[in-house]
């Protein structure tokens, strides 16, 4: 039988009472727009992270996208990321007529190598666009400084693989002006649709970006600035403040099962992801790297195991942001994209599962090795 790669299932089954009364509830007062639970979702997020504001939005590109326009980014003005993520951290920059600038990562944790940073900046840099990859927070303490040596750039968290992370005490999207997480159903806190959102201490910066998620309203039908439809369903909040009743536990099995999964794969010709000790990972997927992926991926798959590549391409290797990348390689980005394989990974998972996860690899790995 095979393993669900995320089991939502089971998350339902377990809060099932819960999300349904949240749920009908919405059915009943019938505010499907902006209703009651949207703020009270807010004010559940900003008290969670730390954040000053929340704001959330229909999606985690679209709070990469609010930030921007927040902050104002002109076309030819250049943001520097990451080229190993998904493709809405640099999408977001050229859809406003912005240059991505690529900064090649750290060969174990996979974020952004924050030593290379200064070296991209120009007199054209107006943000950093860090990406917490697999609920691991980047190293944003020396992202800030780096920031704030060069005039004050901003710095956008791209938190939407790690929401409920910590760093340094710290949560993920408070640790910067903006942070941007998502609520695509497979993040560490999903809803069942699209949903996102976006955080700052910055009481100008959150209130510009409220006006942009409704159309640049700033009152109705007054609208002082060009918006988007950018707004979270009453119905999506709804069913995150369900989920939120058991988030801290999920969060605890998440850390649990990650250290479990590395202590079981010692020994195993694998490379796992690097921790760092000031900051803990929420595993939005249990990635490591290996050899022979191909290989062992088939292997995997067809004992029933399911698996996952984030990312097989750099951004600077595909066709829509080639161009970005000015024929640069980033060899760090380029041999992760090879290696990277991502394993089941949910609060759900039993260790049972987990087990048998971990057998399956040790059998993938050793069938794999070159015979001599
Ligand atoms: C999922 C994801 C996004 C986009 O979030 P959506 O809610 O799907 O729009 C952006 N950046 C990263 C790193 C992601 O993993």
């Amino acid at each position: 039988m095979s393993l669900p790669f995320i089991d939502l299932k089971s998350q339902y089954t377990a809060l099932k009472p819960r999300i349904d009364a949240r749920i009908q509830a919405v059915l009943d007062h019938g505010q499907y727009i902006m209703g009651p639970e949207v703020k009270e979702l807010e004010a559940a997020l900003a008290a969670y992270t730390g954040a000053k504001h929340c704001i959330t939005v229909s999606s985690g590109t679209e709070a990469l996208l609010i930030a921007l326009m927040a902050l104002d980014l002109r076309p030819g003005d250049e943001v520097i990321t990451t080229p190993f993520t998904f493709a809405a951290t640099a999408e977001v920059i050229v859809l406003l007529g912005g240059v991505p600038i690529f900064v090649d990562i750290e060969p174990d944790t996979c974020n952004i190598d924050t030593r290379l940073i200064e070296a991209a900046i120009t007199p054209k840099t107006r943000a950093i666009m860090p990406v917490s990859l697999y609920g691991q927070v980047c190293d944003m303490d020396e992202i800030n400084a780096i920031a704030a040596r060069h005039g004050n750039l901003a710095v956008i968290e791209d938190a939407a693989q790690s929401f409920g992370a910590s760093y340094k005490g710290k949560k993920s999207c408070a640790l910067s002006t903006f942070g941007a997480t998502s609520f695509f159903p497979s993040k560490p806190l999903g809803c069942y649709g699209d949903g996102g959102a976006l955080f700052t201490d910055d009481d100008a910066l959150a209130q510009t970006a409220r006006e942009i998620r409704v159309h640049g309203q700033s009152q109705r039908y007054t609208h002082t600035r060009v918006g988007v439809g950018g707004r979270m369903d009453t119905l999506q909040c709804a069913v995150v403040l369900a989920k939120l009743e058991r988030f801290e536990w999920e969060i605890a099995r998440r850390l649990a099962l990650g250290a479990r999964y590395q202590a079981l794969m010692q020994g195993l010709a694998v490379q796992p992801l690097g921790l760092r000790e000031d900051r803990d990972c929420v595993w939005a997927q249990f990635t490591l790297q290996v050899d022979s992926r191909q290989t062992v991926q088939q292997a995997l798959n067809a004992a029933g195991i399911p698996t996952a590549i984030h990312y097989p391409t750099p951004l600077h290797k595909q066709p829509a942001y080639a161009q970005y990348g000015r024929g640069q390689s980033f060899p760090k980005a380029e041999r992760a994209a090879e290696r990277v394989l991502s394993l089941p990974m949910s609060p759900d998972l039993s260790e049972a599962q987990q087990d048998r996860v971990v057998h399956e690899l040790a059998r993938a790995l050793s069938a794999s090795l070159p015979v001599i």
